[in-house]
């Protein structure tokens, strides 16, 4: 079955108010996305996840290939069911974690052999391989194995990286479509299949940008994804990259900008027509301290905050705001207590959270 996104209003800036129907969920987007690396998101239980209105997650397939194995999550009856989600769950294609994590990678046409950053055992994954890794865990939207372009990279660099991209891209898709209906959930979900998005490349070159879009609108994907930025680029390489490659994608598939950013940045993007993102800082940066507050970003560890009796936000609603203060969070960060991460935590992602419920909003009140 096609994946099916209904544009619900669409302003004149290109931001769009739609819902992407997955066979777990249906998505209200512009939709930011937690990251749930070992199908966790790291500190927060699922149903707070719940409580926070979070409607889709990542799961990161190199790490749950690695641990505790996609047969053994197969087996259990896919990673909606081990982990406890019932809402809807995106993976990545393990590229990006092969090429950021693990050790002596050796790329070639075929795939990448590397050696797991756990305990040193040697695998190779080919687009093939991971579309069956993506299929057994089986999230509602599986990603193309792609090469994450470095950062920076020059002309020839990018371009046999892109190529190397177009050409697992094809495989990606060939494998999966032959595959896509052996999700565990297949039957259980009236037989719904899983969804494949194309992953646009091409390092910070608008042409090779704009080629790598082109082909891969041509396979047809059920959506898009944009990878390879915030790789350590400056912002406006950042967004010059996004301008170029959004109008070349269709307009009635989802297009999702991979691994953004800061809260100014996501709001930036999805009035621009991004409807899906996902990144790691707000959790990230909330173990470190750091909240994203309505008055800026504000480091808990500071002295000055020893006996500060306000929320941690106070234009926040969300549960740790309502209950705790700017202290015991201090407190609690400078006793190294388990809390601390997970209260700092479920404020940043309900800030994240709550700032693309705003832009929907708006959204849907502006032509
Ligand atoms: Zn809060």
């Amino acid at each position: 079955m096609a994946l099916q996104f209904n544009l619900l209003n669409q302003t004149e800036a290109g931001g769009r108010r739609a819902q992407l129907i997955l066979p777990h969920q249906t998505v209200e987007t512009p939709v930011f996305m937690p990251v749930g690396t070992a199908g966790t998101v790291k500190a927060v239980a699922q149903d707070v996840l719940e409580s926070l209105d979070a409607q889709i997650i990542l799961g990161n397939t190199y790490h749950l290939y690695l641990r505790p194995g996609h047969e053994a999550i197969r087996r259990m009856g896919g990673l909606h069911r081990f982990i406890s989600w019932p809402r809807a769950l995106l993976t990545d294609s393990g590229g990006f974690q092969v090429f950021s994590l693990s050790q002596l990678r050796k790329v070639s046409d075929e795939g990448v052999r590397f050696r797991s950053h756990l305990d040193g055992s040697s695998h190779f994954f080919t687009p093939e391989h991971s579309m069956d890794v993506q299929i057994a865990l089986g999230a509602d939207i599986a990603m193309a194995f792609d090469e994450c372009t470095e950062y920076p990279a020059d002309r020839r660099r990018a371009e046999e990286s892109l190529r190397l991209t177009m050409a697992w891209a094809r495989r990606s898709l060939d494998h999966f479509r032959a595959h896509r209906e052996e999700v565990p959930w297949y039957r259980e979900k009236g037989c719904r299949a899983q969804h494949l998005f194309g992953i646009v490349q091409g390092g910070m070159y608008r042409d090779l940008r704009r080629e790598s879009a082109e082909r891969l609108v041509e396979m047809d994907f059920d959506g898009y994804a944009i990878g390879g930025l915030s790789v350590g680029e400056p912002r406006d390489l950042t967004l010059e990259m996004i301008s170029e490659v959004l109008p070349l994608l269709p307009n009635d598939k989802p297009r999702y900008v991979m691994g953004v950013g800061y809260p100014d940045e996501i709001e930036q993007y999805a009035r621009m027509g991004v409807d899906m993102m996902d990144c790691v800082l707000p959790t990230r940066a909330a173990r470190h301290g750091l909240l994203f507050t309505s008055e800026g970003r504000i480091n808990i560890k500071g002295k000055k905050y020893a006996e500060d009796q306000g929320p941690p936000d106070p234009a926040c609603d969300c549960m740790v705001c309502r209950r705790y203060t700017r202290a015991y969070l201090r407190h609690l960060m400078q006793a190294g207590e388990a809390l601390s991460g997970t209260l700092n935590s479920i404020h940043n992602l309900a800030y994240y959270l709550g700032i693309m419920k705003r832009v929907r909003s708006r959204l849907q009140t502006q032509d």
